[in-house]
């Protein structure tokens, strides 16, 4: 399951922004996973209340995790057709070539964060 190291880092890497801007919390972390991103949004959640309950980095009871979902799309080259793929690499359901691009659906990251200094 790497949605535990995934959610390490970022829970590091906020935590670290966060204390360099003068926060003492974290209250909510926005994370976007693209439907072709090979993250599990159900496997995530698990590993960020896991660490959520051990209190890593800045975390406690309050933070909150956001995940937004990504749709998944590609553009054929040849005919320029969009469609929602189902892998990485598709077919185009119109023209039957595979010289398609993926517009969307891959992404893994953090979109934003808040934090708050009030004890
Ligand atoms: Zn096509």
């Amino acid at each position: 399951m790497h949605e535990m190291s995934l959610m390490t880092e970022i829970i590091k890497i906020v935590s670290h922004d966060a204390q360099s801007h003068g926060f003492s919390k974290v209250d909510k972390i926005d994370v976007i996973v693209g439907d072709l991103s090979n993250v599990l949004p159900d496997a995530l959640e698990l590993a960020f209340f896991h660490f959520q309950r051990q209190g890593l980095g800045i975390l406690d009871e309050n933070t909150q995790l956001n995940l937004v979902r990504e749709e998944a799309k590609a553009k054929c080259q040849t005919c320029l057709f969009e469609f929602v793929p189902d892998y990485r690499i598709a077919l185009c359901p119109k023209c039957g070539l595979a010289n398609c691009l993926l517009v969307s659906g891959e992404t893994f990251r953090v979109e934003s964060y808040e934090g708050s200094d009030e004890l």
